[in-house]
């Protein structure tokens, strides 16, 4: 529910209130994992690679932005290269969150605005 922290009702891998599941984010929220046109390969599953990928969360100058948020303490490094690649070969911006700060990945330009949104307290990915 809050990016990098567990949800109350996480217990031991399961949801404990898996029928009365809110509609929002629950019912609504896609994972970018399981989408039907996922790239992310099976080890990217969000509990083996400690991070959750929401594809296309939001657009940039008519470009989707992907965007990784941490499902752990911090993405496996294993998982945030993979991610660092896909962006660069398929030149997808990406904004990655891990140990609580964003990280940036893309043209020079959406780097510059991701700093100035973050630099001014803004969630870079609204
Ligand atoms: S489905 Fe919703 S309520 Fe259940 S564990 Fe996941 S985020 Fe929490």
């Amino acid at each position: 529910m809050h990016p990098g922290q567990p949800c109350p009702f996480s217990s031991a891998g399961k949801c404990t209130i898996y029928a009365e599941r809110p509609v929002d984010p629950c019912r609504k929220f896609v994972c970018g994992w399981l989408a039907p046109t996922s790239p992310l390969p099976e080890w990217m599953r969000p509990d083996r690679s400690d991070l959750i990928f929401l594809p296309a969360s939001f657009v940039w100058r008519a470009i989707p932005v992907d965007v990784a948020v941490a499902a752990g303490p911090r993405p496996k490094a294993k998982a945030r290269a993979w991610l660092e690649a896909f962006s660069r070969d398929m030149r997808r911006p990406l904004l990655l969150q891990s140990d609580g700060e964003w990280h940036a990945y893309g043209p020079p330009q959406f780097l510059r605005e991701m700093v100035e949104q973050i630099s001014a307290g803004l969630d870079p990915t609204r």
